[in-house]
């Protein structure tokens, strides 16, 4: 007998925003490998399962992938239900394909159990709709990071063809992002939003333009972090303005007040 690998959605941070069958499917796992990020009380509702960390966090990622792979496989041959934890939803920037190519390779029955993406979260975070009726009509997810012996993307073209880009792994890499952007087209005055930790108590965000982006580096961001380019970021930036939910006034552009809001739990 062998048993089946769940690919799982842990969602955004927040461990009440799972679904009920990823809830379920903990409750009934004999192993659960995880990412580093997801949270810990997620990891909590696996009650009788092994719990096993194989988070990653940039670089180093193919053979450690192919660990990860093995380990699923291995697990299988064991146990009826394997759960892969993984933050957000495991199908966007997840190498959830690798996993499901190797557990199809095998012979291993899968299931994808989809979750809330970071991007979503940080637009609940925002108050800010990703497209809006009249002018954005149209969202592109996108990451800068190319892994090493990769092919470099064109993820600039596709977020400047947007209305609205998402871009996901990138809060390392202000500088090339707002070059490239710059050189795909999209002005410098382009309304951007950080959002750090969505949906988790400490969230913060954070409001600028495209030009002003490099600044970032300066922003000691140490959670996960989205990069959201939008015009209807602007509106929140001058008006409510640039804000911080976690500490007061801090800003990338000088002198605006914050919002209360914070996260959610
Ligand atoms: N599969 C995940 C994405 C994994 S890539 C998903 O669907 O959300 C990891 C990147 O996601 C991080 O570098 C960051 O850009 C983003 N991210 C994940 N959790 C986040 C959070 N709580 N707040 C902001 N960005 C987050």
């Amino acid at each position: 007998m062998t048993g089946t690998v769940y690919l799982v959605g842990a969602g955004p941070g927040a461990p009440d925003l799972l679904t009920l069958r990823a809830a379920r499917l903990l409750e009934r796992a004999d192993i659960v490998f995880h990412d580093a990020l997801v949270h810990p009380d997620t990891i909590a509702l696996a009650v009788h399962a092994d719990k096993i960390a194989v988070g990653k966090r940039c670089g180093k990622h193919s053979t450690v992938q192919k660990f990860i792979n093995k380990r699923l496989i291995d697990a299988a041959a064991k146990h009826a239900v394997v759960v892969r934890l993984k933050g957000g939803d495991p199908m966007l920037f997840g190498r959830a394909q690798e996993e499901i190519g190797a557990l199809e390779a095998a012979g291993i029955r899968y299931e994808v159990v989809p979750g809330i993406t970071a991007a979503l979260a940080a637009s609940a975070e925002l108050g800010i709709a990703l497209t809006q009726r009249g002018f954005a009509r149209s969202v592109a997810l996108v990451t800068p990071r190319v892994g090493a012996g990769e092919h470099p993307s064109d993820w600039a073209k596709s977020a400047a063809a947007a209305d609205t880009a998402a871009i996901y792994m990138g809060a390392g890499q202000a500088q090339e992002i707002a070059d490239a952007l710059q050189s795909a087209g999209v002005p410098a005055s382009t309304p951007v939003a950080i959002v750090e930790n969505a949906s988790l108590a400490q969230a913060r965000t954070l409001f600028t333009t495209l030009g002003a982006l490099p600044n970032l580096a300066d922003k000691a961001l140490t959670g996960p972090a989205l990069i959201l380019i939008g015009t209807q970021f602007r509106a929140k930036a001058v008006a409510a303005s640039i804000h911080d939910a976690a500490q007061d006034g801090e800003s990338l552009t000088p002198g605006n007040p914050r919002r209360a809001a914070g996260g959610a739990t």
